[in-house]
């Protein structure tokens, strides 16, 4: 019962935003969508904070519906939906591999995906036929995990992070701190990176609250010898408080807009960011 409202809740959302947004897109769309492989992905980079290097990319993926780019926050809750989030995935992974640019690299890849297929048994083996498939290195691979408060069953999606991690992939929690992401999930999953979630990181340098919720995330993190990542990074000023507190990586516009692959060759060139 709890699945089927919350993917009745998702629908709703979508319904809603098509309208709002006069969106042509259906759920007949998606699939098709699918079908002709519409969703590509981009790259955002991820800065070392201490040094301005590149450390690697979010993947975030994007869709042009009938000439019309659709935010992921309305199509990811819809693909959710539908059933179909773990397609998507394998067809935004396959480009993402295929990407010569990133196969001659060493960066570091960060993959979203939901709590849904941490909860699917078959993924880890799916992700290992699709590496091994281009060659990619599992180890510079890491799995955000999105909304994990959908994860009725801890006890199973810790034994599926488990497997991937003796796969040699990373784990990460994504938007921690908001109602998705709580202390529950640090404690019962195999992390090795925590994101403290852009709200926090948007209002650091005007509120105090959230300037130490952030430093205790980061401790936190710290603590537990996690890599802590802080997202929605998108001034100098914040970049220099999350430097003090000794966070690791930092991704924003600050330090780089989300860019399609074929713009990856120069990001990949370049020495010191901003
Ligand atoms: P997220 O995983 O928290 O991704 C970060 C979002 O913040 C991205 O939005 C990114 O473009 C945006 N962003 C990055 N830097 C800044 C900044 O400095 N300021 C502001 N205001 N925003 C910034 P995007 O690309 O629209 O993605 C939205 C959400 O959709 C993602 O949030 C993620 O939850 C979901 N999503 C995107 N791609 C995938 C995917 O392949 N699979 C799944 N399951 N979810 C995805
Ligand atoms: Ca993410
Ligand atoms: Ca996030
Ligand atoms: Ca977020």
């Amino acid at each position: 019962p709890g699945q089927h409202s919350s993917r009745e809740s998702c629908f709703k959302k979508f319904a809603y935003r098509r309208k709002l947004s006069g969106m042509p897109c259906t759920e007949a769309d998606l699939r098709r969508a699918l079908e002709n492989e519409e969703f590509y992905p981009v790259f955002q980079p991820m800065v070392e904070i201490r040094t301005g290097q590149l450390a690697g990319f979010e993947v975030l993926a994007r869709w042009n519906c009938q000439g019309q780019e659709i935010s992921p926050e309305v199509f990811v809750p819809a693909i959710e939906y539908a059933g179909l989030i773990s397609p998507m995935t394998q067809v935004l992974t396959r480009k993402v591999f295929a990407c010569a640019a990133l196969q001659q690299s060493r960066a570091l890849l960060s993959l979203n995906i939901s709590a849904r297929q941490l909860l699917d048994p078959d993924m880890p083996r799916r992700v290992e036929r699709l590496a091994s498939e281009f060659q990619f290195p599992l180890h510079r691979l890491t799995l955000e995990l999105t909304e994990s408060a959908l994860l009725d069953n801890l006890d199973r999606a810790a034994a599926v992070a488990h497997d991937l991690k003796s796969l040699g992939c990373r784990l990460a929690l994504d938007d921690f701190g908001t109602g998705y992401s709580s202390l529950r999930h640090v404690h019962a999953l195999p992390l090795d990176e925590i994101k403290v979630d852009r709200s926090f990181v948007e209002s650091m340098a005007v509120r105090r609250e959230s300037r130490a919720i952030v430093a205790s995330v980061v401790g936190l993190g710290q603590g537990l010898k996690l890599l802590t990542v802080a997202e929605g990074v998108e001034t100098q000023e914040q970049a220099e408080m999350l430097f003090w507190m000794g966070c690791d990586l930092g991704q924003g516009w600050f330090y780089g807009h989300p860019v399609p692959a074929d713009e990856l060759p120069d990001l990949l060139d370049r020495r010191i960011w901003p």
